[in-house]
């Protein structure tokens, strides 16, 4: 197939039947932890990327073959940007009953026609990585005329008119949206359109730019301390956001430490992953620190 791929497991998603409905790498903003790389063509204006009635052919065929929790629409960049997605989307509800869920990076909600093409969708995933403008242009750079008050205001907007679910996601990138001040300020705007969900996350892959690195484990936790006070839900995404952990299994030992200085870990989760790769669970007990979220033990290191 080439638009659906998967059922991949997710933590939020359960098993997500992906459709990718934008070629590589056509955004409208250039995130410096985007792990497609840099932005290659950097549009705002939709286009028709594909023929619209393959996807479907596609999504038909793959509907009827797999068992899936939700069918997902993302891109290799941003699926907004796809002329047909609105169609899509609202044919997807009509032809199967499972849930139906846009990753997108919102940058185009405060135009009419996105809002109008996403609210057929159970659940949009939108991200927010900042809470000014200075530090939206540091880590999204997103095309000049999406200004971070466009942005934000496109958000509140689609809140008060959709009926789904929003989930955000806030990734975050050591020293530069962190701090708690930077966090403060993204705790306000997630405040203002209120999402059902917020999802922290620290970059897992090579990022378009090799100095966007992860934070510690401790500043995921502390962030979600700090963006509790301002949302109802707030979860910390796991290493690579998976049903299970993987570890290096040429150095299983050394791979996990690695995991959970940017992953906190239950206990459970750590004993899982030594079972399956025989590592010592005492000498990693030895040297995991113990942090506390939402009543929820973790171990970092
Ligand atoms: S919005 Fe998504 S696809 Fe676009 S640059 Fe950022 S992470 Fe990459």
């Amino acid at each position: 197939m080439k638009y659906v791929f998967g059922p991949v497991p997710s933590r939020r998603f359960g098993r997500s039947l992906g459709v990718n409905v934008v070629p590589l790498k056509v955004c409208n903003w250039n995130c410096i932890y985007c792990q497609l790389g840099r932005t290659t063509t950097f549009i705002n204006e939709e286009r028709d990327f594909f023929e619209e009635k393959e996807i479907k052919k596609e999504i038909e065929e793959a509907v009827k073959i797999f068992d899936y929790d939700y069918l997902t629409f993302i891109g290799d960049g941003e699926p907004t940007l796809y002329s047909k997605l609105g169609e899509l989307v609202k044919w997807s509800k009509k032809i199967q009953d499972k849930r139906v869920a846009v990753f997108t990076n919102g940058g185009r909600l405060y135009l009419d026609k996105v809002r109008e093409d996403l609210s057929p969708a159970d659940v949009i995933k939108v991200s927010t990585d900042a809470g000014d403008e200075r530090t939206f242009r540091i880590v999204d750079r997103p095309r000049r005329e999406i200004t971070f008050t466009k942005f934000l205001e496109g958000l509140q907007k689609f809140r008060k008119e959709f009926s789904g679910e929003i989930w955000a996601e806030v990734m975050l990138i050591k020293g530069i949206n962190d701090k708690d001040e930077e966090l403060e300020k993204i705790g306000e705007a997630l405040s203002t359109f209120n999402p059902n969900k917020v999802h922290i996350m620290a970059p897992t892959r090579p990022p378009a730019e090799k100095w966007a690195s992860p934070p510690s484990a401790e500043s995921l936790i502390k962030a979600g301390k700090i963006l509790s006070k301002y949302v109802r839900e707030v979860n910390i995404i796991d290493y690579v956001e998976r049903g299970k952990f993987y570890v290096d299994p040429k150095n299983p030992l050394e791979s996990l430490l690695l995991t959970l200085k940017i992953q906190p870990m239950t206990e459970e989760e750590i004993r899982e992953v030594c079972a399956e790769y025989n590592i010592d669970l005492k000498e990693v007990m030895k040297v995991a620190k113990e942090v506390e979220f939402n009543g929820i033990k973790y171990f970092v290191y």
